[in-house]
C-alpha cells in the first residue's frame, strides 16, 4: 500500500520504488528498479535474464514535496548468450536515456522553463548545473523551432541587430503581420540573406509580397535577386536615422574645424547635440535656444543649419499624405542637397537617390520594420540573461524560442 503511494508520487511507470530516504542536505533519494526479469539485447534483440552485474545510476528528477529528488536506479547489466553476439548490455528505459543525468520529464520541465527564464535561474530553481540546464533548454528550443512552419511571412522585414559587443551583427527576419521574429541569421550581408532565402522553394519565395529593408545595399540586392516580385520598402525609421547621423557628422566636423578639438561640455555644438536630433515641433524653448546658439556659432558657414534643415525635410517627407506629393518633395530635396557643397549631405542625397523607389514605396505600402515593442524587449531580455552570448547559434536558439 505504502509502496503504491510512493510509486504514484514518483510517477515513472517503468520503475518500482524499492526505498526512499531523505539525505542530510534535504535531497530526497528514491531508489528504484525496473520490475522485469529480462531485457532485450540492443545488438541482436534476444531477451536475456542473466544478470552479469548491478550498478547504480543517479539521475536528477523534478521536485517531490518541494524537495529536489534524485532517483537512484539499481541498474542491471545482462549477459547476451547469442553465439555471435556474446556481449553484455545495460538495461535502458525511455524515462532515463543512456548517460543522461536527468529524467526525461525533468529535462522537459527545464526546457519549458528556459523559454522565459535565464539558464542560471532555471539551473538554480531545479538545483542542477548550468550546462545541464542549458543542454535541456537548447534541446527544447531546437525542437520548438523545428516544428514551426517553413513558409516565410508574406510581409517580411529585414532588420539588422547586434548580439554582442564589440559589435557583431545579426539579421533578423521578421513577420511584419505579427511582429514576431521568423528567423535570425548571423552577419549583415547580401550573402547571409541569400543563403537563408535559398533554403525556400520557389513557391514560398513567390509568396513574399512585401519586404521592408533597412537601407543597406546588401539586403536590397539579395531581395531583388531571390524575391524579384516583392515590393521593397525602405524602413522609414532607418531613413530618418541616416538623416540624424548626417546632422551629427556635420556637427562633429564643424567642431573640429572651428576649435581644432572634440566638443566639450560648454561648447554650443556639444550642448545642442541631442536637441538637434529632436523633432522641431516638440522642442522646448530652452532646447530651441540651444539649437540657435549652435547655429550662431557656425555662422557664417551655416553648414549645421543646412544639415538640420535637411533632416527636418526628411521628417516632413514622411508627413506627406500620398506618393505623388512625396515624390515631388523628395525630388526637390535630392536636387537641393545633392549639390549643396556639404559632403555629409551630398552623401546622404546619393544614398537616398539610390533608395528613391524604396523610400517612395512607403507611401503605398505604409509598412515599417517598426520594431514591435515586444520583440525588442524580448531580444534585450535574452541578451541580458545570456551574459553576452559568445556563440551565435545559442543566441539564435534563445531568441527564436522566446519569440516563437
Ligand atoms: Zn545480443
Amino acid at each position: 500500500m505504502e509502496g503504491d503511494a510512493t510509486r504514484v508520487l514518483v510517477g515513472l511507470d517503468e520503475y518500482e520504488v524499492i526505498d526512499a530516504l531523505e539525505r542530510d542536505d534535504g535531497v530526497l533519494e528514491v531508489h528504484v528498479q525496473v520490475p522485469r526479469s529480462e531485457a532485450p539485447c540492443p545488438e541482436c534483440g534476444t531477451f536475456s535474464s542473466r544478470v552479469k552485474q548491478r550498478r547504480r545510476q543517479e539521475v536528477r528528477d523534478g521536485l517531490c514535496f518541494e524537495r529536489p529528488t534524485v532517483l537512484v536506479w539499481h541498474k542491471r547489466r545482462f549477459r547476451c548468450d547469442t553465439p555471435d553476439c556474446r556481449g553484455s548490455f545495460t538495461e535502458s528505459t525511455g524515462q532515463v536515456p543512456p548517460r543522461s543525468r536527468l529524467t526525461t520529464r525533468l529535462r522537459d520541465a527545464v526546457g519549458r522553463a528556459g523559454r522565459t527564464r535565464s539558464t542560471a535561474e532555471v539551473a538554480g530553481a531545479y538545483r542542477i548545473g548550468w550546462w545541464t540546464a542549458w543542454g535541456a533548454i537548447a534541446a527544447a528550443a531546437t525542437a520548438a523551432i523545428a516544428a514551426r512552419p517553413v513558409a516565410p511571412p508574406a510581409r517580411l522585414g529585414l532588420d539588422e541587430t547586434t548580439f554582442r559587443r564589440p559589435q557583431r551583427f545579426a539579421t533578423g527576419l521578421v513577420d511584419l503581420a505579427t511582429g514576431e521574429l521568423w528567423d535570425l541569421v548571423p552577419g549583415r550581408s547580401k550573402a547571409v540573406v541569400i543563403d537563408r532565402l535559398r533554403r525556400l522553394d520557389d513557391e514560398h519565395l513567390a509568396g513574399i509580397d512585401d519586404v521592408v529593408i533597412d537601407p543597406f545595399a546588401g539586403y536590397k540586392a539579395a531581395v531583388r535577386e531571390l524575391a524579384p516580385g516583392a515590393r521593397r520598402t525602405a524602413d522609414r525609421f532607418h531613413v530618418v536615422r541616416l538623416a540624424n547621423q548626417a546632422v551629427t557628422d556635420v556637427r562633429c566636423r564643424r567642431q573640429q574645424e572651428l576649435t581644432g578639438r572634440r566638443g566639450r561640455k560648454h561648447d554650443p555644438f556639444y550642448r545642442a547635440r541631442r536637441d538637434l536630433l529632436r523633432a522641431s515641433e516638440r522642442l522646448t524653448e530652452r532646447q530651441a535656444a540651444r539649437i540657435h546658439a549652435a547655429f550662431a556659432a557656425d555662422a557664417p558657414a551655416e553648414e549645421l543649419w543646412a544639415a538640420w534643415i535637411a533632416k527636418e525635410g526628411i521628417r516632413d517627407l514622411y508627413a506627406k499624405s500620398d506618393r505623388a506629393e512625396a515624390e515631388t518633395f523628395l525630388d526637390g530635396w535630392l536636387e537641393v542637397f545633392g549639390a549643396c557643397g556639404i559632403p555629409e549631405l551630398e552623401r546622404l542625397a546619393t544614398t537616398l537617390g539610390r533608395w528613391r523607389e524604396e523610400v517612395l514605396n512607403y507611401f503605398d505600402s505604409r509598412l515599417t520594420n517598426g520594431r514591435t515593442e515586444g520583440r525588442n524587449l524580448t531580444i534585450k531580455a535574452v541578451k541580458r540573461s545570456g551574459y553576452g552570448f559568445r556563440n551565435f547559434d545559442n543566441y539564435r536558439l534563445r531568441v527564436l524560442y522566446r519569440c516563437g
